[in-house]
């Protein structure tokens, strides 16, 4: 046998590396935090949370009911004029110090994160964590530079912001939604999704510790007739939702007549294209990056493969020996590269999806790989033979599966990555700079990464178009949405 071959067989395998919990201050049970303080529900219920990866219950949460959400917008409102009336310097003290809390409590806070939400703990703690504390930090940052975000013109905020966020990354999403809105002297009436309720109220203690004037921020988890309660509420004055297009859509007709600014950040079905001349071994990590992060729970996912034809064997044997690499697994494992889908609901969604493909005529291969026991999880998936007109291209499947599909020119690559009702995010894969930017210029859509794949930055705008919703979160573009500009 030569040198080459041994080699090659080395089979490198790591022993379970579990963060512990031990570090989680969970409390049993949690109230809804509204004027500063957990309070019980007056007319909601009490829910337990769950641990995907193993179905037992982590800790009790109140859901808000109609009542609860009123007496919630009324604080907001009470403390509206308060929290403007501050000075930009002042309320950029309070969002300074809930970024530094965030980053005291960091482990804590991916720990619990991975258990409620059961993605893989290197992720909550290299990505979600630190991209929060860092959205605060560069809120914090504008909350005295306002006019300069919105080209010198003055500018007001809305007043109270009711604000819906999704199961898919809890804090993060809070930290996106709650940071511009407090910058620009909104309050905010903030409902976590029913599935991910815990790191929203850990940052409900983390505005105590900050000692931010009560009212400015509630946190009233809840599931969907909260949030389609929360924006029928009299009393609100900008709505800002991530989740489902289907959602978003009610949300909008529900709105509609009212004179209620709105945000929505919706779904996607985003194209990942790879040209021939791309460093393809980079291409495959940004594949990998791009559909299995996050177990494919990410709005963004590159769950469109696009490969140009002459490269597509080399590309998808490349990418099926990557996939058969992948740890799926324990969360809290820190070797872990997938976790657990997040609820036994969108496990279902997954499974149905799949079989579509299936029998729609595409080639399904899934990693064949050792699932616990208990929880819910799906085996990274990669289907080639794909039409554009099958399920599995178009509809979005927020889990593990990707959907290869070949072209042979550039225009056919622009033309099949815009063959979409959605426009959120897409990728390019090439080592021609000017290609890059002709086709980025093409692409119908919100955000678009060259050589790299789900990369998020404070500073930079994020959003879609088409289906995918309108309005940016992050940097300057990110001020507009909770201002009144005149
Ligand atoms: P979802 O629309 O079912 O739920 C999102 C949130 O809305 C939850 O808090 C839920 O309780 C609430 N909700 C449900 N029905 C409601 C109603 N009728 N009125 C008001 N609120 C209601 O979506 P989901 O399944 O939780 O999340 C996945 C979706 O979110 C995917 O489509 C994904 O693409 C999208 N998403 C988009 C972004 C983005 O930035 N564009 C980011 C993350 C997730």
């Amino acid at each position: 046998m030569s040198t080459q071959e041994t080699r090659t067989r080395i089979v490198w395998d790591y022993a379970p590396a579990p963060e512990s919990p031990e570090h989680v201050r969970l409390r049993d049970s949690y109230g809804l935090f509204i004027d500063g303080d957990f309070r019980d529900p007056l007319d909601g219920t009490r829910v337990p949370s769950i641990n995907p990866a193993s179905e037992e219950p982590l800790a009790e949460v109140a859901f808000a009911g109609e009542e609860d959400l009123r007496r919630a917008v009324e604080s907001a409102r009470a403390a509206q004029p308060g929290w403007a009336g501050l000075s930009g310097l002042e309320r950029g003290k309070y969002l300074f110090r809930i970024a530094r809390l965030i980053q005291e409590r960091a482990r804590e806070l991916a720990i619990v994160e991975s258990m409620d939400g059961g993605k893989p703990i290197r992720e909550s703690r290299d990505v979600d964590v630190p991209l929060a504390a860092a959205h605060f930090f560069h809120y914090a940052g504008w909350a005295d530079k306002l006019s300069y975000g919105v080209g010198g013109r003055d500018a007001v905020p809305h007043g109270v912001a009711a604000q819906i966020v999704p199961w898919n990354f809890p804090l993060l999403m809070a930290a996106w939604k709650l940071a511009p809105a407090l910058a620009c002297g909104n309050t905010a009436v903030l409902k976590p999704a029913e599935t991910t309720p815990l790191t929203a109220l850990f940052l409900a203690e983390i505005c105590q510790e900050a000692e931010l004037p009560p009212g400015v921020v509630q946190i009233v988890p809840g599931d969907g007739s909260a949030g389609a309660a929360l924006v029928r509420q009299p009393g609100i004055d900008k709505v800002a939702f991530t989740g489902s297009t289907a959602v978003g859509k009610d949300i909008q007709a529900a709105l509609a007549g009212r004179g209620i600014s709105l945000t929505l950040e919706l779904g996607g079905k985003s194209a990942n294209v790879i040209f021939e001349d791309a460093a393809l071994d980079q291409a495959v990590e940004g594949i990998v990056n791009g559909i299995f992060f996050n177990q494919g729970h990410v709005c963004c996912a590159g769950s469109r493969l696009l490969i140009q034809e002459s490269v597509a064997d080399v590309v998808i044997g490349k990418l099926w020996e990557r996939m058969g690499r992948l740890r799926v697994g324990d969360p809290l494992d820190k070797n872990t590269d997938v976790g657990a889908i997040n609820s036994r609901e969108q496990l279902t969604r997954i499974q149905e999806l799949v079989s579509a493909g299936e029998e729609e005529g595409a080639v399904r291969r899934s990693v064949v790989c050792e699932l616990p026991e208990r929880g819910w999880w799906f085996a990274p998936t990669i289907f080639t033979e794909v039409a554009p007109a099958h399920r599995i291209a178009v509809e979005e499947i927020f889990g593990p599966v990707v959907s290869v599909l070949t072209f042979r020119t550039q225009a056919e690559a622009i033309q099949k990555a815009n063959n979409s009702a959605y426009g959120l995010a897409a990728g390019i894969w090439t080592d021609k700079g000017a290609k890059a930017f002709e086709v980025a210029s093409a692409l119908q859509a919100g955000v678009v990464w060259q050589n790299t794949y789900n990369h998020f930055d404070p500073t930079a705008a994020f959003g879609g178009y088409k289906e995918s919703g309108f309005g940016r979160e992050g940097g300057p573009a990110g001020l507009r949405p909770y201002l009144k500009v005149s």
